[in-house]
Order: C-alpha cells, then sequence, then structure tokens
C-alpha cells in the first residue's frame, strides 16, 4: 500500500492509499474531489474506497463528485454521523475493521472534535514496518482538534487510546498546523528539549514549502502538550494535577492563541 498526500483547500491533506498491483486506490477525507481525480489519472487506478473520519466539509466536501466518476466506491463513516456524511455509508464503530487491498484497518471511536469521530489504523503487516493511522482532526502533529462537539473527557480518552499504539506509528493528520502548534507548544513546555528541537526542524521544513505530515507517534509523545497532560511541568503550568483539567485548560490557552 503506497499513500500519496494530496494538499487540498488552504491547509489540508487528502490521503489516497494505492494498491499498484490491483490498480484501486482509497482516498482518506476528499476535503475536495480534483486533487483526488488528478491523482487516480495519473496512477492509472479505480477509486474504490473513501473513508471518512467525520462530517465537517473540509473532510467530506469531494465525496458526491468522485461517487459520481466512481458510483462503485464503498463510502465509510463512523455510526453517529448518519445522515451527515453524502453518499451511501457503511457505518463503523470501535473495533470494526475494513479492508483496503491486503491491509485491514482498525477502527478506533475518537470522539471529542465531534461526537462522532473515528480514526482508521493499519497495524504493520511485517516487522520493523510502521503502522499508519488516519486520525482527522483528532490528533495534529504538535496539537490536537478543537472541541466542537465533545468534552475534555471524551477528548483525553480519545487521545488515550492513539497514544497507547506503537510508538513508531505514522500520525497522518488532516491539516497542515504543525508550527503554529509547537509556536503555542513552547509558550507552556519551553524547556523540553526535544520540542524545542523539533520547533527549529519544523520551521525549517516550512520555510522550504515541506509538508510536516505525516509524524511519527513517538515524536508526539514527547513533544506535543495534548498528549501530556500528565506530565508534572504541564500541570504545573496550568496549575493543576488533574489529568482531564490540565488537557481542558491547555486546550483553553491554544483557543485563544
Ligand atoms: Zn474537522
Ligand atoms: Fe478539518
Amino acid at each position: 500500500m503506497q499513500i500519496h498526500r494530496l494538499p487540498a483547500l488552504s491547509d489540508n491533506y487528502i490521503f489516497l492509499l494505492h494498491d499498484p498491483d490491483r490498480r484501486i486506490a482509497a482516498v482518506v477525507d476528499p476535503a475536495e474531489a480534483a486533487p483526488v481525480l488528478q491523482c487516480l489519472q495519473q496512477l492509472q487506478a479505480e477509486l474504490i474506497t473513501i473513508f471518512n473520519t467525520h462530517h465537517h466539509g473540509d473532510h467530506v466536501g469531494g465525496n458526491t463528485r468522485l461517487l459520481q466518476k466512481f458510483p462503485n466506491a464503498t463510502v465509510y463513516g463512523g455510526e453517529n454521523d448518519r445522515g451527515r456524511i453524502p453518499g451511501p455509508q457503511v457505518f463503523l464503530q470501535e473495533g470494526d475493521h475494513v479492508n483496503f487491498a491486503d491491509r485491514t484497518a482498525q477502527i478506533l471511536f475518537v470522539p471529542g472534535h465531534t461526537k462522532a469521530h473515528i480514526a482508521y489504523y493499519f497495524p504493520p503487516t511485517h516487522l520493523n514496518e510502521p503502522g499508519e493511522l488516519f486520525c482527522g482532526d483528532t490528533l495534529f502533529a504538535g496539537g490536537c482538534g478543537r472541541l466542537f462537539e465533545g468534552t475534555p473527557t471524551q477528548m483525553v480518552n480519545s487521545l488515550s487510546k492513539i497514544r497507547t499504539l506503537p510508538d513508531h506509528t505514522r500520525i497522518w493528520c488532516a491539516h497542515e498546523y504543525t508550527l503554529k502548534n509547537l509556536q503555542f507548544a513552547l509558550t507552556v513546555d519551553q524547556t523540553n528539549p526535544d520540542l524545542q528541537t523539533r520547533y527549529e526542524t519544523v520551521r525549517a521544513m516550512r520555510q522550504r514549502s515541506e509538508s510536516t505530515i505525516p509524524s511519527l507517534l513517538q515524536e508526539e509523545k514527547r513533544t506535543n502538550p495534548f498528549l501530556r497532560w500528565d506530565q508534572p511541568v504541564l500541570q504545573a503550568k496550568v496549575k493543576s494535577q488533574d489529568p482531564i483539567q490540565t488537557f481542558a485548560r491547555l486546550r483553553g490557552m491554544k483557543d485563544q492563541f
């Protein structure tokens, strides 16, 4: 399975999964159809699957047009998104499995950004290979999604599920927000040497207009404040010893940043 990262709208990424042997493709969160159609054309591949993480327009905006071109494609979404995602879907919940080519994704229910958000986790098929996590707007590189429909408790539970995946899992999140996220992270975790190093790396990459996605879960655990609610440094910063409250206060500060 090859993964193509397609920039879309102002700061979204669409991920196209390609099986060159079978000439088939799947797409994760098609914000718009045009970049997907162009990539499929180049690859001479048929779209058979649309994986949606949640109902926001910048994640499902391309569904209808893609289904016009590929009416047999299957659309997947979270069961709580019933009625909110364009196209006839197969609804998924925690613990479900879906196949693409020779890979199988496990479904994680990760509410918080929305009440229905799901993530698709492809475990590694060989030793020393990374797993792949498509997590939409739940975990970002250096940050996490805003809480539009969920509570801090839900989001901490969701991020906890992600945090237990193997360190070498690649994080394919849906937005290029990394630099801004790390600028905020430095205001709450300024003595973290891994964070300082990451910030410099990301700043240089963005100056060269390079994408910072995917990141590695291991790096997120070390530098992303929204996976570090149990770190004393961050708890002291927000004057709390409660993990949920620590997360909630950090999220509130980021909303104002
Ligand atoms: Zn969203
Ligand atoms: Fe989004």
